[in-house]
């Protein structure tokens, strides 16, 4: 079966492991602050503090932001249950956001209509690795005294082009007050588990950091050398220094593996652009370097003759590791419980995902399995498309008569 993703890791990775695992220390050593350092400059930001996960990050940064019980964080429908749930996690409510369902992305005009007196931050996801519109959301954000928190777990190495026409890396925080990242093996380069905060600000750099120690604060006290004061509740979210010898050596090979996943979007794009049963994701349009961490593909239901389930099970039986990114979160039934939410309330996010089929994309794949994914593909739209529809006026026109 081959993954909807999957991580490369070759021997010169094992050996900075092997290498870090041999040094004094293993856990919250040089390697640590190294990986920080690295990491924030090559995303343009001034500060990096690393966790245990993407999802520790998250909450850490709500942390920082001072996001508590009575306040409203709004992020989008379409994302990883990790993103709200940050949000839970501090007492928080979250309040979602319908998309666009052009670019899949956070619709601003959605925001603007959710926001309330209680709304304190707005958590964007860039969605399969497309920069969100940041121009809108920040002036939104600044406007109204919001904290503008971005869930980048699937855009490291994408850019986009701001309202001043400058590009601008995802990361670099030059719009936001925070952005995250991760380092779980599907992401764009691995730590195992592990995860990153980016700021430009020493304020919430530094409640960052208390965050993932526990709250405690070393004080420089010389009457009382030994004292480590707990200041406010915080967790264990550490990373460790072997694996940050990881993420550091992962790190180098960051901009081959953007390359690499773009050819795969591109030979999709190439090979299903004119197949009228699917529809290919949205790539910015000259306003946004995507980092393909996802290629959602979308079924066009109505030219098939079964549903998406049988289309998803036919390709898995042919080997392809189709996944649907995702339920959109008000669905879960843990969200519809707590929150009262319902079928219906988001009707964009909700097509979305009742045509939405992931393919396999990661920068290891060979190109005879991309060929393998696209002539599978290829193989089921044959067999499941409706050989005639209907058009609007009630005549009955042969499908794709092209060869
Ligand atoms: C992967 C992911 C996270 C969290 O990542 P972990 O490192 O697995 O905790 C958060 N948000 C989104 C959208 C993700 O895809």
């Amino acid at each position: 079966m081959i993954p909807y993703g999957y991580h490369w890791l070759d021997e010169q990775d094992v050996a900075a492991v092997a290498k870090a695992l041999r040094a004094e220390w293993i856990t919250q050593g040089p390697l640590v602050e190294e990986f920080e350092r690295r990491v924030a400059a090559a995303c343009g930001a001034r500060f990096g503090v690393a966790f245990a996960s993407g999802t520790a990050g998250l909450h850490a940064a709500c942390f920082a932001a001072g996001i508590q019980s009575g306040d409203e964080v709004i992020t989008t429908a379409l994302t990883f249950v990790a993103t709200p749930n940050a949000v839970v996690y501090q007492g928080a409510t979250p309040v979602f956001s319908d998309i666009d369902p052009r670019t899949l992305l956070i619709d601003p005009s959605e925001v603007a209509r959710r926001a309330t007196s209680r709304t304190k931050a707005i958590l964007p996801v860039h969605f399969a690795g497309l920069p969100c519109p940041m121009g809108p959301l920040e002036k939104m954000a600044r406007e109204r005294g919001w904290f503008l928190i971005e869930d980048a777990a699937h855009a490291l190495g994408a850019i986009w082009r701001a309202p001043s026409g400058r590009w601008e890396k995802v990361g670099s925080c030059s719009h936001s007050d925070m952005a995250v990242l991760s380092f779980h093996p599907v992401k764009h380069i691995t730590t195992g588990e592990g995860g990153m905060v980016l700021t430009n600000r020493p304020d919430l750099e530094e409640k960052l950091r208390l965050f993932r120690h526990h709250g405690i604060h070393r004080r420089d006290d010389s009457a009382e050398p030994w004292r480590q004061e707990m200041v406010s509740l915080g967790y264990n979210y550490r990373i460790s220094d072997f694996q940050c010898a990881l993420g550091l050596n992962q790190l180098g090979k960051l901009e081959g593996f953007l390359k690499r996943r773009e050819q795969i979007a591109l030979a999709y794009e190439e090979a299903f652009r004119d197949v009228e049963e699917l529809i290919c994701p949205f790539r910015g349009e000259g306003e946004a370097r995507h980092a393909w961490h996802l290629y959602p593909m979308q079924l066009n239901r109505e030219r098939f003759r079964v549903d998406r389930g049988e289309i998803f099970r036919a390709l898995r039986q042919e080997g392809i590791g189709v996944q649907v990114h995702y339920l959109p979160v008000p669905l879960h039934s843990y969200y519809r419980e707590r929150f009262g939410f319902h079928d219906g309330d988001y009707p964009h996010a909700e097509a979305y995902y009742q045509r939405a089929i992931t393919l396999p994309l990661f920068p290891r794949m060979t190109d005879a399995e991309v060929d393998r994914v696209i002539r599978a593909v290829r193989g089921v739209v044959e067999k499941f498309r409706k050989p005639w529809i209907s058009s609007k006026e009630g005549s009955l026109t042969l499908c794709n008569p092209k060869p």
